[in-house]
């Protein structure tokens, strides 16, 4: 820490936001805290694409597990946070041992493994898919006879965009998917046949404030996000609900910053908690353009122990990601009247890749 800031203090304009990992999140960070005149330093491992490197006031390229570049890099920031759940548990309680790093470390532990996290849902009285600890061929065999077909096969930890998982309709099945992803501990989910998926991005001040932008209806291919519409198909009764599922989880983990709740939302109205990503989210960067107050603003807020801003929607908005060669046509893209462009400055288009998004806006209608 910086002497002349005491750990509760709020950063002032001038201060450093420290933030763990360089890509496209970390970058829509540095450009929201360069707007309250806040200075982002950067930590991305080496042979990463660090596209937030380009837009932010200092970098670090060290590995996670790097003890002394971790102190420096700490020395220099006034608070820190991650745009990436994976960062090792270890990196984030080195940082909290002299400094100050939002959200916690026993989010981060709750967050990275599927099995840890339902069950945390499931102790707070959240609905979530069934699910199953899987360790063995047995216990995938077992899982199988007590939750039916089709179901999905998840590894507990490291899945993201589809990544680590497999679609079960067999007890062969899922001893075969349990051997392919090496017999690393997986959970097995029963398959949810929801109407539509949604999710809440909330935002938990260092004072307990809270607030939470209107749910996004998420549509997916390929299990990567492809597009988020605001107003979404949601009742006003089921927002309320939704808005007061991401109130108890951030209350119970004393979260501070941006949380995701990706949400399954059931043919009787009901609501299932899928995952929960502790950080800025895919699903909420149509709030750059379509509200007062950003979602990365808002991180950056919580983080530097500042006012929460309004989470506000002035207009409807539609939010299309730019995937792989998507963004190959960026100049047809930059033509439109009707959409804001946001290009990541990665180095290199490659398939599956999220290279940028595109928020269309309309007047709001509700
Ligand atoms: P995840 O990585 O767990 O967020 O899963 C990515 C996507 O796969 C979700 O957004 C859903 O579209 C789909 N999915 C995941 N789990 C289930 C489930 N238990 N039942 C049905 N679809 C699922």
């Amino acid at each position: 820490m910086t002497s002349t800031i005491s750990r509760n203090a709020p950063v002032p304009p001038g201060g450093t936001v420290g933030i763990l990992g360089g890509g496209q999140l970390g970058r829509m960070l540095s450009l929201a805290a360069a707007r309250l005149g806040l200075k982002t330093h950067i930590y991305s491992p080496p042979n990463e694409d660090a596209p937030a490197f380009q837009v932010s006031d200092a970098q670090t390229r060290a590995a996670f597990d790097d003890k002394v570049a971790l102190e420096i890099f700490e020395r220099a920031c006034d608070a820190v946070t991650f745009e990436w759940e994976n960062v090792p548990v270890e990196t984030v309680e080195i940082i909290s041992r002299i400094g100050l790093v939002f959200p916690n470390a026993a989010t981060l532990r709750a967050t990275q493994d599927r099995f840890e996290e339902k069950s945390f849902l499931t102790s707070l009285g959240l609905n979530t898919a069934p699910f199953r600890n899987v360790t063995s061929a047995l216990e995938a065999k077992n899982a199988v006879a007590a939750l039916g077909t089709p179901s999905i096969l998840k590894t507990r930890r490291l899945g993201y965009d589809g990544k680590g998982q497999g679609k079960i309709v067999s007890a062969k099945d899922a001893q075969q998917a349990f051997a392919r992803f090496k017999s690393v501990p997986c959970i097995l989910e029963g398959f949810v046949d929801f109407a539509f998926e949604a999710s809440v991005l909330a935002v938990r001040g260092r004072d307990g404030s809270f607030a939470a932008y209107d749910p996004p209806e998420n549509i997916h291919g390929d299990h990567i996000l492809r597009r988020s519409i605001v107003p979404s198909r949601l009742s006003a009764a089921q927002i309320e609900e939704a808005k007061s599922i991401a109130k108890k989880i951030a209350d119970a983990l004393d979260y501070v910053g941006v949380l995701a709740v990706e949400l399954f939302v059931m043919n009787d109205g009901s609501l299932l908690v899928n995952e929960i990503a502790p950080r800025v989210h895919n699903s909420g960067h149509w709030t750059i353009d379509a509200c007062l107050v950003s979602q990365f603003e808002n991180h950056i807020r919580a983080v530097a122990g500042w006012p929460l801003g309004s989470t506000e929607r002035h207009s409807d908005a539609v939010m299309e990601n730019l995937i792989g060669e998507e963004a190959a046509d960026w100049k047809g893209l930059a033509s439109r009247k009707d959409g804001a462009l946001h290009l990541y400055g990665k180095a290199e288009i490659r398939a599956g890749r999220k290279m940028g998004h595109v928020t269309y806006l309309t007047p709001r209608t509700q």
